[in-house]
């Protein structure tokens, strides 16, 4: 006799039901143990942070990397399954910091590096346990016992060697770059980061139209529109388009050079009677007078020269340059040997040099609007400009432009070996990986793998104080042996003081940044394994993996 079913099933109590049986007869455990190597499916799991709960996002990413390895074991395949914990970085740092009641990263060094670090490694794993018993009660055969965790010294020695090979093959180098920065976490963001869902949001700011006087012609001026009054004490040069028409507008007292296709906006303010009109290529190499002193005098600057990013879209045609703040306005200010100098410091504040605002925060409005007020009658238009601006995933604080002194990954070499693999990789859908994340590997810059933080795995450079010599370190025993010491634990803080001989009789010191973390979450093939220091076979049975499930985000590039 069939047992009688119910009609009104409880399914929440089936499923528990199931769970136990699982649990019980160790079902999960059977497809492993019962199954050889030799016919193995591999999968990698992306590891999530635990410094919150699961989302909605990670139980649906959750039950696709559940469903397919269940196929393939049901097909008689070996789907070794472990979980992973994305462990350093910004998202732990950042809640450190708000229970510490930290301000800046001053503060952290003030305090102890040692002690902020020690503090992320206490919290960070704060809600894995919960979210142990909820992966468990959707049903997903993971092995979360063996996690691998991206803080532990297995881990990051892995790392290690991963960015000591690629140091190798010459595909490392320092350089100084234009970049998203955010000034609360001091660091730069990588434009994966600035990809990131929500970084872009409506600011309002003010646009305003200032006037530099031309030093050959006096009374004649050269406007120019910015949505970034801070960026004007970096001013050192001013674009125009090669090929543009500019014309010369005189009014009562005086006269003023504009793109010609933007007299319409400007009119009412100086007037419409054009006296001359050429091209842009007539304007390159006058001399302007600098609209504030702090780099008066200085030889190669305060210039027009010519950019073909400028154009007649908005503004004056006239483009002001801060090499220090706009990745064209650095390229187009270095090929024509325009002076370089940096007036904010890491803290998004101007330096001394500046110094009706020494000490002031660039992104906040009445930094700005006390400069528009300095500039007088030098602004001839203030606007409202609403535009979608970035903002800082991880703390909400606007971005800027700035140069910063990074370790880079060169992409550029990479990029048709990349081109090759990814063609093989069958996507579903096929058009992200087709399209999208093609598209992104065709122009992908070079990556910024470094940031100036504490809680990551440290770029494992020594530079000579004195040569400059690099020695890179590829293993923990590669430490061990220059320092003759015993090292456990290679977090930032314990080893920050250890100095290494250089063959030149001097010291070399760590260079003292860590790597972003998605170098750790992107070195899991090679870490969450250990290798090469141990797993040798299983890894050249496993790699590359036959199937990974991630977030559309990690398709926008680094
Ligand atoms: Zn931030
Ligand atoms: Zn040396």
């Amino acid at each position: 006799m069939l047992k009688p079913v119910s009609p009104r099933p409880n399914f929440p109590e089936m499923e528990k039901d199931i769970l136990k049986f699982w649990n019980k007869n160790k079902t999960f455990e059977k497809t492993l143990s019962k199954r050889s190597h030799e016919k193995s499916f591999s999968f990698y799991d992306g590891p999530p942070f635990a410094t919150g709960l699961p989302h909605y996002g990670h139980l649906l990413a959750g039950t696709i990397k559940d469903v397919i390895p269940r196929y393939k074991t049901m097909q008689g395949y070996r789907v070794d399954r472990i979980w992973g914990w994305d462990t350093h970085g910004l998202p732990i740092e950042n809640i450190v910091e708000k229970e510490l009641d930290i301000k800046t990263k001053l503060h952290i060094k003030e305090m102890g590096i040692d002690k902020f670090n020690e503090k992320c490694r206490e919290k960070v794993l704060e809600f894995a346990h919960t979210w142990e018993k909820i992966v468990e009660r959707t049903g997903r055969w993971v092995d979360m016992k063996n996690a691998y965790i991206t803080m532990e010294p297995e881990y990051m020695e892995s790392v290690w060697w991963v960015f000591k090979s690629l140091w190798d093959k010459d595909l490392v180098y320092s350089g100084h770059k234009v970049m998203p920065y955010c000034p609360r976490c001091a660091t730069g963001l990588s434009a994966f980061e600035v990809g990131m869902p929500g970084t872009y949001q409506d600011k309002q700011d003010k646009a305003i139209t200032v006037k530099f006087e031309s030093s050959d012609e006096p009374n004649t001026f050269f406007l120019a529109w910015t949505t970034t009054p801070w960026t004007l004490p970096g001013n050192l040069a001013l674009a125009v388009g090669g090929n543009i028409d500019y014309i010369k507008v005189q009014n009562e007292k005086e006269k003023f050079i504009i793109a010609k296709d933007r007299l319409e906006h400007y009119q009412d303010i100086i007037g419409n009677n054009v006296v001359e009109t050429f091209s842009g290529q007539n304007l390159k190499g006058k001399k302007y007078k600098p609209i504030f002193d702090y780099y008066k005098g200085e030889e190669k600057a305060f210039e027009v020269i010519t950019g073909d990013f400028v154009t007649t879209g908005d503004g004056t045609g006239i483009v002001h340059i801060a090499p220090a703040f706009g990745e064209d306005d650095y390229k187009v200010a270095k090929e024509n040997d325009i002076a370089f100098f940096m007036p904010v410091n890491d803290m998004g504040e101007f330096e001394i040099e500046v110094s009706e605002w020494a000490g002031e925060s660039v992104i906040k409005s009445e930094t700005n609007l006390k400069i528009i007020e300095n500039l007088g009658n030098k602004v001839i238009k203030v606007e409202d400009y609403k535009h979608s601006y970035p903002f800082c995933w991880r703390c909400d604080t606007p971005l800027i432009y700035k140069a910063i002194d990074s370790w880079f990954v060169k992409m550029t070499n990479l990029k048709e070996q990349m081109a090759k693999n990814n063609n093989d990789v069958h996507w579903v859908p096929e058009f992200v990986g087709k399209g999208r994340f093609a598209n992104l590997i065709e122009g992908a810059p070079d990556w910024n793998i470094s940031r100036n933080r504490f809680w990551g795995v440290p770029i494992p450079i020594w530079r000579c104080k004195d040569c400059g010599e690099s020695q890179v370190m590829g293993s923990i025993k590669d430490l061990e042996d220059k320092t003759d010491r015993k090292i456990g634990d290679i977090h930032l803080h314990k080893i920050m003081d250890l100095e290494l001989n250089c063959s030149c009789g001097s010291k070399a010191k760590l260079t003292g940044e860590v790597l972003d973390v998605w170098f750790d979450s992107g070195s899991v093939p090679y870490g969450s394994i250990h290798y090469p220091f141990e797993n040798k076979e299983k890894f050249e049975r496993d790699f590359p993996a036959d199937f990974i499930a991630e977030g559309i985000d990690q398709t926008r590039g680094w």
